[in-house]
């Protein structure tokens, strides 16, 4: 049935201040060498990688240095050239400390020789494509992780019809897909052929919110000369327009229930950085170990899109957008709705490090940086603002309460466990209630009982 009604969005959503002015329009810039990298052994969801070299060992741009065993998890390369001088836990910019592996430069930048560039391949056979993207150590970039060679491994018996790359980018302050759009065009097209190869997908769209009218126009251009089944659509600007079921309903007009993955409803969605990864690890045999970063905020003095190497510190990437302007308040990982703040600066870029917003303290800040992330807060009035707002439909109010009277049976009998934690009930809330961290604790509380 045709929905008449369909206006290439979806119930629910928000709209705060877009706050990318300051750098929507500045190319991405190549910086210097970090001269020490700090790399993870785990950027991924599912299984932490196990190291592949010792302290004392000289590694070169692209090696790998960690695979994970089991059947989720993804590899890590380094970054530089240069040796490695300790492998210990290290802070994280998602939380807790983590075995990392730390390399300092030996300035030369030098690659692996083991890179094989493959000029024709789209005539690659898929179970090898995939081979080269899971070698390659690639996972969504949109923030999620996930390792994308088991995203394009659609259960036995599902077909997958259509694949989506998520331009939308619809967290605040956050543009450096906007700007790979703009200047990897082709790329990111080239991306999307080489996905819908491995799937046998019949068609392919790139969705982008209509505030980015150049990365449109550029896509539009880009697949416009192909003879594949590419469409570039235009979307509301709303949030979270970018969170993967909201962006099939606005695009394919399918509402994709709560327990359903998208690829078990022939959908599968890859953030823009992802398939502009796939194409260089394809095209150039380049695993993943530099991506964009935008560096803004208030509390920036040059704000900017970075070409940065994974393992950069935070420290080391706001210095080369000029420093701080003014102390410092709070430095965030990703944008301000779903971003995660950090307490230390030595934390390094990870792969899913799509920004580092700085609020400072004078002058205050924005509407982002308010109770509900740490601020007092005051008792529900019920209003219903969370609700009205809420993409997925359920009852943020109700988790508040259930969260401060522990009452887990019943927020997982009221769906928490479909919240997918995009902050729009938190933002709206009048008494500044941190709903989201009320449902991140119970969600634990429910998974703890699971087990
Ligand atoms: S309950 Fe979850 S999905 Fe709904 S608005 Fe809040 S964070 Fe977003
Ligand atoms: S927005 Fe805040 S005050 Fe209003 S119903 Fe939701 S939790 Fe209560």
């Amino acid at each position: 049935m045709i929905d008449i009604f369909h206006r290439m969005t979806f119930r629910g959503g928000i709209h705060p201040p877009e706050e990318k002015d300051r750098t929507k329009g500045i190319p991405i810039q190549t910086i210097p060498l970090p001269e020490k990298v700090v790399i993870p052994l785990s950027q991924h969801t599912g299984a932490i990688c196990e190291p592949l070299v010792k302290v004392g060992d000289i590694v070169k741009k692209g090696q790998k240095i960690g695979e994970g065993k089991g059947s989720i998890t993804s590899t890590v390369h380094s970054s530089i050239s240069g040796k490695v001088v300790d492998i210990s836990p290290h802070p994280h910019p998602l939380g807790s400390d983590i075995l990392s592996i730390i390399i300092e430069s030996d300035k030369k930048d030098e690659w692996v020789d083991s890179l094989t560039e493959n000029e024709d391949y789209l005539s690659i056979e898929p179970a090898k494509l995939k081979e080269i993207i899971k070698d390659a150590g690639i996972v969504g970039l949109g923030g999620a992780q996930f390792p994308t060679h088991i995203k394009l491994s659609p259960p036995e018996g599902d077909r997958v019809e259509y694949v989506i790359i998520n331009g939308a980018e619809c967290e605040p302050y956050i543009t450096s897909d906007h700007r790979l759009m703009v200047e990897r065009a082709s790329e990111i097209v080239e991306g999307l052929k080489i996905i819908m190869r491995v799937l046998s997908a019949k068609k392919g769209f790139i969705g982008i919110e209509k505030n980015k009218p150049d990365a449109i126009a550029k896509l539009k251009a880009q697949s416009s000369k192909l003879k594949a089944h590419i469409e570039v659509v235009g979307l509301n600007v709303k949030y979270p327009q970018g969170a993967e079921k909201q962006l099939i309903k606005s695009i394919l007009k399918k509402e994709v229930p709560p327990s359903v993955f998208p690829i078990e409803a022939g959908v599968v969605v890859n953030n823009v950085g992802t398939a502009y990864a796939i194409y260089n690890a394809v095209r150039y045999g380049r695993p993943l170990i530099e991506r964009v970063v935008t560096v803004t905020g208030n509390g920036v003095k040059d704000p900017g899109n970075l070409l940065a190497r994974i393992g950069a510190s935070f420290e080391f990437l706001i210095q080369n957008c000029g420093g701080f302007s003014g102390e410092p308040e709070k430095v965030i990982m990703g944008g301000p709705m779903m971003g995660i703040a950090q307490y230390t600066l030595k934390v390094p870029a990870i792969k899913g490090t799509s920004g580092i917003v700085v609020f400072s303290k004078n002058p205050p800040s924005s509407p982002f940086n308010k109770g509900g992330q740490g601020g007092l807060y005051q008792p529900c009035i019920r209003c219903g603002r969370c609700v009205d707002n809420c993409p997925m439909g359920i009852s943020p109010n109700l988790y508040g309460l259930q969260a401060e009277r522990g009452m887990i049976d019943e927020a997982y009998n009221w769906d928490v466990m479909d919240c997918i934690e995009c902050g729009a009930c938190s933002y709206v809330c009048p008494s500044n209630r941190p709903l989201v961290q009320f449902i991140k604790y119970l969600k634990a509380e429910v998974k703890k009982k699971q087990k």
